[in-house]
């Protein structure tokens, strides 16, 4: 059976979300692995390498789908002693997880895990210098209540960044990449978690996602300014970038 994603109801799509991390959460980095060829440290390290968090003084810093910290474990080791990141998850597996990570790797000092929703954030207006979602805006069901709650929670002169599926633009490339996605991928899912159909889900979410202009878009109609976006790996992901000015 092949998951009609478009065709789930917005207030069933978290619930199927949520079925689908908690299932994964405690092999959620190995999966990662496997299924991008280990491609998604390099996204990840590129996206991070635009945060610039300060080296000396403090830096707020939110990580929106936080999962297993892999964006907020980065932005910690890129910035100085008085950064401090939230992992911010609807899932408290996938926090849990994070949260072990934080431990081994000696990083929990500057690392806070907050159990939320992406549409209605638990924080004050205003309170952070960066914003970051990773692979995680696909996931939530309104986006654009994202948007406006990222935007309420940036101070002025804070940068809202994004790194997600995007879609492929050479003809080619998209070809392969299609039916890797939707083959390859919910078999290494099955073979891995003993299931395909999450995976399939998640390979439909793709396909469902903005093209990058038109997320461009949405950003902007969020309040952002000075929007731009750039696509890695011939439009697999794209990074998108506004500022709350
Ligand atoms: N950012 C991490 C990374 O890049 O490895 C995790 C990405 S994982 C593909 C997507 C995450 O989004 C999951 O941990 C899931 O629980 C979380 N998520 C889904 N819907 C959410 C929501 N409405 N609010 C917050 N997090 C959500």
């Amino acid at each position: 059976t092949h998951f009609g994603f478009s065709e789930v109801p917005l207030n069933e799509k978290q619930g199927m979300v949520d079925d689908v991390f908690h299932k994964v959460a405690q092999r959620y980095d190995i999966m990662n692995d496997l299924m991008s060829g280990g491609l998604h440290r390099v996204w990840k390290d590129i996206f991070v390498s635009r945060v610039h968090p300060s080296k000396t003084g403090p830096f707020n810093h939110l990580d929106v789908a936080g999962g297993t910290g892999d964006i907020a474990f980065r932005v910690v080791q890129a910035g100085g002693p008085k950064t401090k990141v939230t992992v911010l998850d609807i899932n408290g597996d996938m926090l849990g997880v994070g949260r072990e990570r934080a431990q081994k790797k000696g990083l929990a000092k500057n690392l806070e895990f907050v159990e939320a929703n992406a549409e209605s954030l638990p924080f004050e207006d205003g309170q952070y210098d960066a914003y970051t979602i990773a692979f995680g805006i696909r996931n939530v069901p309104r986006i654009e209540r994202a948007l406006a709650e990222a935007y309420r929670v940036l101070k002025r002169g804070g940068k809202f960044m994004c790194l997600e599926f995007s879609q492929v633009e050479a003809p080619a490339l998209a070809k392969i990449y299609e039916s890797y996605s939707f083959s390859v991928i919910p078999q290494i899912g099955r073979m891995v978690t003993g299931d395909g159909e999450p995976y399939r889900y998640l390979v439909e979410s793709i396909r469902q996602f903005p093209a990058a202009e038109d997320f461009a878009a949405m950003i902007e109609n969020a309040g952002f300014q000075r929007v731009s976006f750039t696509r890695l790996t011939g439009g697999i992901v794209a990074i998108h970038s506004g500022w709350k000015l």
